[in-house]
Order: C-alpha cells, then structure tokens, then sequence
C-alpha cells in the first residue's frame, strides 16, 4: 500500500512518514502544494494525505484537480483549523475524511485503514465499455464481437486503461505498473505500446475509445461518434 503525505511543517511530515512506515505502508513525501499535485497525478496512490495550508497550491485545489482529471485516490485532509466551514468545503470537493491538527497518531492510521478497506483496489473479471469487450481471465479482448489479438503486454496495458476508465493515466503510472519501471524510466516504451494499441482496437471503429491527454497521459473513455 503506497501512501503520498503532502505536508509543508517538516515535523509533522517526518512524523507521519516514520509512523506510516513502521506501520508497513510505502510513503513518498511532497513538501509543496505543486510537487504534491504532481506526485500525486504520475504516482500510482492508494490514499492521499493531504495538508490544507500548502505553498504553491492548497489541499483543497490539489483535490480538485485531481477528482477533475478523475482520480479516485480516497483523501484525508489534515487541517489546523478546527472550523465548520471548512470541514463543509472539504466535503464538498470530495475529501473522504478528516483530522483536525493536533492529532494522536493512532487516530489517522485508525482512518487510514478505515479508507483503504472502503477502497479495496478493484480489478474485475471482465469489463465492458462501450463495444469493448474485456475477459481478464481468459485474457481475451474483443470490439462488436470481434476477437482482437493483443500480446499480453499489450492486454495489461488496455486492462488498466479500461479499469480505470475515464481517468487520465500518466505514462509514468502506466510504465510502473505495466513493464514495472521506476519513475525515472523512460516512458517511450508506453507511447509505443499506446500506438500499437490504437492500431489493433480503435483504427478500424469510428469510435475511438484510448485518448491522449497531451502533457499528461492517456485515458480510455467512450466520448461517442468522433
Ligand atoms: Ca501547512
């Protein structure tokens, strides 16, 4: 379970990084609103921890960037101000819990398990989007009923785009999780595939299903007749 804690007040961060870790959860660390945003948009996370206050870009516009990209990391909030509106807007933008600041460290890892078990990452046996049709377990693809050969590669990579569909995938995300390469890989290997992909499902339908997000990645979405 990979956790990003986006907290500006180093003793706060460092505490909450050494306790999640000893707890047996992987941490990466933002000390900005910005490079949170960012981590948070190529890693692939399974909670959020973000702080409200920030440099450069709050808790708040981070959220909401993120849930407008689709991004369904659940988020816990931490505020320092104990204030009802506050709690309201949050809600608003979609956070999934809070804790209001100072608090026991037994308290946030007792909401971080609490969100992981509400979000079990979800990996179905088969997925259907518009005319595309995916069995995960027979590893078979196919579009109106035809029968589409992907190598296996190729298969992971529409599998994660589908299972996730409408959320736009950083290639960063697609390398670690499809050829498990790190974050300084290069990413060339993911247009490659991206292309060979297009070629074999969407080219010959007039409905094109895997779209680029230029600057960003790719996402897999029925947007109708284009
Ligand atoms: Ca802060």
């Amino acid at each position: 379970m990979k956790i990003l804690v986006v907290e500006d007040e180093l003793k706060t961060a460092a505490y909450l990084e050494k306790g999640l870790a000893e707890n047996g959860y992987t941490v990466d660390r933002a000390g900005n609103g910005e490079q949170g945003f960012h981590l948070a948009l190529g890693g692939s996370y399974d909670l959020l921890v973000l702080d409200i206050m920030l440099p450069g870009k709050d808790g708040w516009s981070i959220l909401e960037d993120l849930r407008r990209l689709g991004h369904q990391s659940p988020v816990l909030f931490l505020t320092a101000r104990d204030a009802v509106e506050d709690r309201v807007r949050g809600l608003e933008s979609g956070a999934d819990d809070y804790l209001v600041k100072p608090f026991a460290f037994v308290e946030l890892l007792a909401r971080v398990r609490t969100l992981l078990r509400r979000n079990p990452a979800r990996s179905p046996e088969s997925l259907k989007i518009a005319d595309l049709e995916l069995d995960a377990v027979h590893h078979k693809t196919q579009r109106s009923g035809r029968r589409i050969d992907l190598t296996p590669k190729e298969f992971s990579l529409l599998y994660l785009l589908a299972s996730r569909g409408g959320e736009v995938l950083s290639r960063t995300l697609l390398a670690e999780k499809v050829w498990d390469m790190n974050f300084d890989s290069d990413t060339n290997v993911v247009d490659v595939h991206v292309r060979r992909l297009r070629s074999k499902v969407d080219d010959a339908f007039e409905r094109k299903l895997i779209h680029t997000v230029r600057g960003v990645g790719y996402v897999l979405e029925d947007r109708g007749q284009s």
